[in-house]
């Protein structure tokens, strides 16, 4: 619990979206993240790059997808729409492997 207070103190953006988030939802997804292995936590993050590109986008064309709507600007947790900061703490990535994996998501 106080992992996830200090994580409520700081602020991500200026919509302050882990305040809109349930907190059993983040000890969930982080009970989740500690099943899964390095190549676990890479694919995680690439599917939920993906799905989120794909609601943003509003078209399913899969791997036709044009260059700009590969750059994700908010992700979906919990039902919440929440930004990527939030989103990457929440499931205790490292910020440098979360863009990393966008990175490679968005050029590789
Ligand atoms: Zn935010």
């Amino acid at each position: 619990m106080k992992a996830i207070r200090l994580l409520a103190a700081g602020v991500c953006c200026r919509k302050d979206c882990l305040q809109h988030v349930d907190r059993k939802a983040i000890e969930g997804a982080r009970r989740g993240m500690r099943q899964i292995n390095t190549n676990g936590i890479r694919e995680f993050v690439l599917n939920s790059l993906m799905s989120n590109t794909m609601m943003s986008s509003g078209h399913g064309h899969g791997h036709g997808l044009p260059p700009i709507a590969r750059n994700v600007k908010d992700m979906r947790f919990n039902g919440n729409i929440i930004c990527k900061k939030t989103w990457y703490k929440i499931h205790k990535i490292p910020q440098s492997t979360f863009y990393n994996y966008q990175h490679y998501f968005q050029h590789g």
